[in-house]
């Protein structure tokens, strides 16, 4: 019997209203198995590992994400497929850091949720936990349909490095810019396997050491010397910025002259749009000419999630600069297009 690792973090999912404050507050698993009796009706041997305590996603980090990717390594080989019950805040962050510990991962890692707590009568939970469990579940020649960690929701199914989440209202929550979705839950389930990862010939390794010493720069109109050296004349050794359409800045001369002393000082300085389709193309226009000149490193279609996680994940491994901008540049785990 296909054997799936059920691992509930928390969010929307299982919780309930404080009767005090009435707020969403998570609740444990045991009211999820009530509210989907159909669980039993499936043909699999599941098992529920529940964190403790349980979490709203906006309380995740790092370490709970090495966590995460522990308890998949340590019991890889007992469950062909993992889904993770997770808040769908920050669901993209878990999923990009997930991608990047796992290397090699040949089984599917589902991260789904909801928009509605499961108690409710119009939840969108029972659907989401249910085809995220078959899609967990399902092989191809003897092995899984689906060797990536991704996203299942709303009948969709994302690459999890590739996603976002988008909207906090509709049930349609999560979206994925820059690549095709993987499958498609309608009256049947249809993978798109021209878009799904190839099978690893090497065995999985887990890679969990995040460094986070890294700054955010969100350019804007306006954006004076003060904001910008707060952050390139700070302690971090890595500044992700936010650009302009296909990674423009300002050419003024302050601006170009705090993130070549950055440079200088060792940050490394990685370029993503603001836009959320197209990619990065530094010298594509006069003003990112510079940008490429100076070493500015192009995150071309990369989301923000997967940017910054990419790069947590490379400055934790015992690296050079030239090593980590070179891999920052290449596709590792199908999280850019180059
Ligand atoms: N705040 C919730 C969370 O991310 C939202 C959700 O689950 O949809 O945990």
């Amino acid at each position: 019997m296909t054997k799936i690792l059920i691992i509930y973090t928390g969010g929307t999912i299982g919780m309930v209203n404080d009767p005090v404050t009435g707020a969403l507050i998570p609740f444990d698993f045991k009211q999820i198995q009530q509210n989907v009796p159909e669980l039993a009706r499936l043909n699999y041997d599941l098992d529920v590992h529940s964190f403790d305590p349980i979490l709203d996603s906006s309380n995740m980090n790092p370490e709970i994400w090495a966590e995460l990717a522990a308890i998949i390594s340590n019991q890889y080989d007992v469950y062909d497929g993992f889904v993770i019950l997770h808040g769908s805040d920050t669901m993209s962050f878990t999923a990009s850091a997930l991608s990047f510990m796992l290397k090699n991962l040949s089984k599917p890692v589902v991260l789904t949720g909801s928009q509605l707590p499961i108690g409710e009568i119009r939840t969108d939970a029972k659907e989401n936990l249910i085809t995220a469990l078959e899609i967990a579940a399902t092989k191809i020649n003897g092995q899984a349909m689906i060797p990536e960690v991704c996203i299942y929701f709303d009948y969709q199914l994302f690459r999890g490095n590739r996603s976002i989440k988008y909207n906090s209202e509709k049930f349609e929550a999560f979206r994925s810019p820059n690549y095709p979705i993987l499958a498609e839950a309608g009256v049947t389930l249809s993978f798109y396997s021209n878009y799904i990862q190839q099978h690893p010939s090497e065995p999985l390794v887990l890679e969990s050491v995040f460094n986070t010493n890294i700054g955010v720069l969100k350019l804007y109109p306006g954006i004076n010397i003060n904001t910008v050296q707060a952050i390139t004349r700070s302690s971090v050794q890595a500044i992700v910025m936010e650009t302009f359409g296909s990674g423009n800045t300002t050419t003024a001369q302050w601006f170009t002259d705090s993130l070549e002393e950055a440079i200088h000082a060792g940050k490394l300085i990685v370029d993503i749009s603001q836009c959320q389709r197209g990619a990065v193309e530094l010298g594509k226009y006069e003003t990112s000419k510079k940008l490429q000149q100076m070493g500015v490193i192009s995150g071309f279609d990369m989301t923000f999630e997967a940017t910054i996680t990419k790069l947590m994940y490379l400055m934790g491994q015992d690296l050079s600069y030239q090593q980590i901008a070179a891999l920052m540049e290449q596709s590792l785990r199908g999280e850019l297009t180059v």
